[in-house]
């Protein structure tokens, strides 16, 4: 496993790490969540990310009990906030009553005295950003948090909290937690090269498209049983990605990366490690084996003529 700074920070977390949206929450699946985050501490792993509005709270109690079994620090733990958590004008967004009441009910969810990334799970227009960074500063003055992060804010949402938190002296953010795959690539454009100079590491989600790139959708066919596609939990991120044209060019990266000796999956997360900006880039799992498979590859280095070749295959 590869370890890298969180941004500018100097703490370090894996370069794959392990999340816990779509896969966990209900009774049913605890198990099969604590196996995973199981099989992700022994394979390396030590960053885990989570969000209070993960199934409203039960993510995160899924979570911090499975870790439970682990010394506090030798993981680093993410969580969320923002959406909403109940009906009241005040169960959401990032006014500084919501974040201080969701970071101690994230607290007693994950049973732990400090969350080590504390994100904004959007950007709030209804909340000045001064409010927000001085509340996330004063929860760092706490110990309640060690860091913070942002998640899917635009490049203008960015640069605002880099320069107000400057002028006001607060802590900057050291992470930004965006959608990043072979197959949506929007924040290489404006949001690495911003980040690249004030210090801010990516934490990307949905590596794998949420498992479109690991080849297993095929073209003309309806998805197997036991995937998220088939299995009723498809949403808007994924419905775009099912389409034909860009399942055959999938199926041509399959045979890329089985010529190299690799799964896709592997292929496609070594791929979005050769960025440096890229501090970690989280996973989701449905089974330890997927997890164990993912991991390896944290070891994969990708010549220049491979990172041509995929750019021609998803360029068509
Ligand atoms: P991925 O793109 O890694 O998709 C994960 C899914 O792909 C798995 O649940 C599994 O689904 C399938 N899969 C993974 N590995 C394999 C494999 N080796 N072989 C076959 N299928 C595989 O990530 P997610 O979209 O799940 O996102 C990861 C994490 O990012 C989340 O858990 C969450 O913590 C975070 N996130 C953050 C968001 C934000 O707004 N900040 C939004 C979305 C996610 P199955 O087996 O069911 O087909």
């Amino acid at each position: 496993m590869e370890y890298r700074h969180l941004g500018r920070a100097g703490v370090k977390v894996s370069t794959i790490s392990l999340g816990s949206w779509l896969t966990y929450g209900e009774s049913t699946e605890e198990k099969i969540a604590s196996d995973c985050i199981h099989r992700a501490y022994e394979s390396g792993i030590n960053f885990f990310d989570t969000a209070n509005a993960y199934n409203r709270g039960q993510a995160e109690q899924v979570v911090g009990r499975a870790l439970s079994d682990y010394k506090r620090d030798s993981y680093v733990l993410a969580t969320k906030v923002f959406f909403p958590m109940g009906e009241g004008p005040n169960d959401r967004g990032l006014s500084r009553k919501h974040i201080m009441e969701q970071c101690n009910a994230s607290l007693k969810r994950l049973g732990t005295d400090y969350i080590d990334l504390y994100q904004c799970h959007r950007y709030d227009p209804e909340t000045p950003i001064d409010e927000v960074l001085r509340a996330l500063d004063d929860l760092i003055t706490q110990g309640k948090i060690l860091y913070a992060g942002v998640s899917e804010w635009s490049v203008t949402n960015i640069a605002d909290a880099v320069y107000t938190a400057r002028e006001l002296n607060l802590d900057k953010i050291v992470s930004n937690q965006p959608i990043y795959n072979m197959l949506n690539r929007y924040i290489e454009k404006d949001i690495i090269p911003l980040s690249e100079r004030e210090g801010i590491g990516q934490v990307v989600f949905s590596p794998l498209a949420q498992g479109v790139l690991t080849g297993k959708y095929k073209p003309g066919q309806q998805p197997e049983s036991n995937t998220r596609a088939a299995n009723n939990k498809i949403n808007n991120f994924m419905k775009d990605l099912l389409d034909d044209k860009t399942l055959s060019a999938v199926q041509e990266l399959q045979k890329f990366a089985n010529e190299g000796g690799y799964k896709l999956s592997q292929l496609a997360l070594a791929w979005i490690l050769r960025q440096k900006n890229i501090s970690s880039t989280i996973i989701g799992a449905s089974s330890p084996e997927q997890v164990e498979e993912n991991v390896k590859a944290a070891d994969i280095k990708l010549s220049d003529s491979d990172l041509e070749r995929i750019d021609s295959i998803l360029e068509g």
